[in-house]
């Protein structure tokens, strides 16, 4: 009775730290006031540090016989997070299976919360509140629209009426590349601004989009937050609460901004929405297309799906009537989709006729795309070349021992490299006088020095071979004396600034030729760009992935849109050895409708998504041989779980084509099926995770994965 008593007299408090652990802890409340709301930071004590937290309301019955902590601090006057926002971050980690504490400290700004041991200038600098940090807002000048086309003013009427009903309304926008889909978006802001809520605008990514977030600050100016990962901490912070003040009422941003507070959101727009890079591939696997979806609907908001390759799965929810179907088939412009060619390599070796043709051939360049380059630099017009890879040769390896060279933490093999130079302007010495450059890890970064004698047999002339972006470019200036070639990729451009200066350049006629991996196929307008050569379309079909077609249809399709979007008529060339493949045949004919109708058949005969769905459960550690035994043990307990339910089956374990990354051996079992069914085992095994899993291994649960490697 006595012990009652005492408690009653003292308040307990939780808190949810952004740490790997299940729940809240609890604290003493030790102040006279109420305790604050849920989702109000606190400074809290943590071992020998201090931590920011979020106060997770009263315990009413913390455990017996444990010395808590005393809460040291409160931090904000207002909550940090509004209900609804805490409601959503919640249903996210709940989906996902990440711990609640670690999602919302992925999900805010890094000043506001932070699991790092804190200096007293942090914490004075978290708990600042909405500061003055200015940001550089994107400036791109182009012609403004004076009228928009029947297509677009149908689409703007539709999307408005949905936003005055202020129910959830899931809306695809289908509209082939340069169809003016940008402009729709503009109008539906304004429409539910009209209706005094909130909007939301997601691109996938914010250095290739700046044109879009141009047209955005030119239309709503200093009512615009900007949120994506060049803004410096005290930016992010700034901008997060300018939305949460109510200052600004439309947020533009990339895959993280899908968790900002905005209040009263009527509209979510989700731009190129088939794009892989809205899915985070680690820790907190979430997906923000998707979640665009489910915050839409809790805030009975319209949420607008665009693109002008809609991935399988959104396209499937518009066919089955869950998304309405919205479709814009012309560009204002007038100008024609460009004409597509495939080029097929298996018969280009040996096309070559004259000798002097053949000594100047270059291996990854068919004789019919280097005419079409010729030509199209002769009338002063302007070309892109797309390869996703890097480097200059893909692998080195020793001729007299077969020896090849691998990164020593990663089982995978090193590229050569040798500049960084951006820009490539002059042929000869210059571009061949790069020194020797260095053999790179694409997953750790790791370098060696180029190159190198050979470890296993001291052999001195290594060898290499493949090619890269890097190699292209060079090539180029070689084949194409006097032409400027910029390269885009993730070894040239390191800042958004540097991207915009070469995009500029392009766009001004100062460059010639654009090399470029996948960066390149997004986004911007470049009216004097008439030639698109894809160097390799098999790239992203020879890999192991369900979806490999569908990407591949989509990367050839954006690719493709982005010649002759002006009054110049386009032309793409695809290089690929496998010419009848259903990606590249529909491509090539700009033909969405025949790619679907063909895939969604195979995804149906293959139990792949939409028709059933996916949980992959990765597993990884330093010792091989219990990544293994985790692994085994979890097939056991899930086969003891499931009995051999047809509603789901049970793929693996088997190691990842990418065996071991960052010193860290990886294996996978993949759920396959009914949702309720494998949601209901992963979340067994995710429970069992302490006794399943031997020491060092780690299990990271991927929904609706997307990327198996
Ligand atoms: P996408 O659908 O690929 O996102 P954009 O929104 O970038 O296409 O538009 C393609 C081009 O068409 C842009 O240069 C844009 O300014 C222009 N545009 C869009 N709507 C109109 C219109 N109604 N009249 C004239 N030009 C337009
Ligand atoms: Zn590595």
């Amino acid at each position: 009775m006595k012990d009652k008593n005492q408690k009653a007299e003292t308040t307990y408090i939780k808190a949810l730290l952004p740490l790997h652990m299940p729940g809240p802890l609890t604290y003493i409340w030790p102040f006279d006031k109420e305790p604050p709301k849920r989702g109000t930071r606190l400074l809290l004590p943590l071992k020998n540090r201090q931590i920011i937290g979020i106060s997770w309301g009263v315990d009413d019955c913390p455990k017996e016989g444990i010395r808590y902590k005393e809460v040291a601090e409160v931090l904000d006057k207002t909550p940090l997070l509004t209900e609804k926002l805490t409601k959503f971050i919640g249903w996210a980690s709940s989906y996902y299976f990440y711990p609640l504490g670690q999602a919302m400290g992925e999900a805010l700004p890094s000043e506001l919360i932070s699991a790092r041991a804190k200096g007293a200038k942090r914490i004075t600098r978290a708990k600042a509140g909405p500061g003055r940090s200015r940001l550089e807002l994107f400036s791109w000048e182009e012609a403004r629209i004076t009228r928009f086309t029947p297509e677009q003013d149908r689409a703007i009427s539709v999307i408005s009426k949905e936003i005055s009903s202020r129910t959830f309304s899931p809306i695809l926008l289908f509209g082939v590349t340069g169809s003016g889909k940008t402009a729709v978006y503009i109008e539906a802001c304004k429409s539910a601004l009209k209706e005094g809520r909130g909007c939301l605008v997601m691109v996938p990514e914010i250095a290739m989009t700046a044109q879009l977030a141009s047209r955005f600050t030119r239309a709503f100016g200093e009512s615009i937050a900007i949120l994506h990962s060049g803004l410096t901490p005290a930016q992010r912070r700034d901008q997060w609460w300018r939305l949460r003040m109510g200052r600004c009422k439309v947020a533009l941003g990339t895959r993280s901004a899908i968790f900002c507070p905005i209040n009263d959101l009527g509209l979510i727009v989700v731009d190129e929405e088939h794009d892989p890079s809205y899915k985070q591939e680690e820790r907190f696997r979430y997906n923000a297309r998707d979640l665009a979806v489910a915050r839409a609907k809790m805030e009975n908001a319209t949420v607008i799906l665009g693109s002008g390759t809609p991935s399988v799965n959104s396209f499937f929810n518009s066919v089955n009537g869950r998304y309405q179907l919205i479709q814009l088939f012309k560009r204002p412009s007038g100008a024609k989709l460009p004409r597509i060619e495939i080029i097929d390599m298996r018969n280009e070796a040996g096309k070559s006729v004259s000798l002097k043709e053949k000594a100047a051939e270059i291996e990854w360049m068919a004789p019919r795309l280097r005419k079409s380059i010729r030509e199209t630099l002769a009338r002063r017009e302007q070309v892109l070349l797309f390869l996703n890879r890097r480097g200059l040769a893909t692998y080195v390896f020793c001729p007299a021992c077969g020896y090849v060279f691998k990164c020593s933490s990663c089982d995978v093999i090193l590229a050569w490299h040798r500049r960084n130079r951006t820009v490539l302007r002059k042929a000869g010495q210059e571009a061949l006088n790069g020194g020797p450059g260095m053999l790179a890890c694409h997953y750790c970064g790791k370098a060696l020095p180029a190159l190198p004698v050979c470890p296993k047999c001291n052999n001195p002339t290594v060898k290499t071979s493949g090619f890269g972006t890097e190699k292209v470019a060079e090539d180029l200036v070689q084949a194409f004396p006097g032409i400027t070639v910029a390269r885009i990729d993730r070894d040239t451009l390191t800042s958004r600034r540097k991207l915009e200066g070469v995009l500029r350049a392009f766009r001004n006629g100062k460059i010639d030729c654009i090399v470029g991996t996948q960066m390149v196929t997004k986004g911007h307008d470049f009216p004097n760009l008439t030639l698109v050569g894809v160097i390799s379309a098999d790239m992203s079909l020879n890999v192991p992935e369900f979806n490999a077609p569908e990407r591949t249809f989509q990367i050839l399709a954006q690719v493709a849109g982005r010649a002759g979007r002006a009054q110049k008529p386009g032309r793409v060339l695809i290089q690929t050895f496998m010419p009848d493949h259903y990606s590249i045949r529909s491509a090539a004919a700009h033909d969405f409708a025949g790619f679907y109708q063909r895939e969604i058949r195979l995804r149906e005969q293959l139990g792949y998504p939409p028709f059933y769905r996916l949980i992959n459960l990765k597993f990884t550690g330093k010792k091989k041989a219990n990544v293994e035994l985790a692994a085994e043990k979890t097939l056991e307990f899930l086969k003891a779980l499931s009995g051999n339910s047809p509603k789901c089956s049970i793929l693996g374990p088997v190691p990842c084509p990418k065996v071991r990354i960052k010193s860290r051996y990886r294996y996978q079992i993949l759920l396959k099926g009914n949702i309720s069914e494998i949601r209901r085992l992963a979340s067994m095994v995710d429970n069992k995770a302490q006794s399943l899993l031997p020491g060092g291994v780690r299990l990271g649960i991927d929904v609706d994965p997307i990327n198996f490697m």
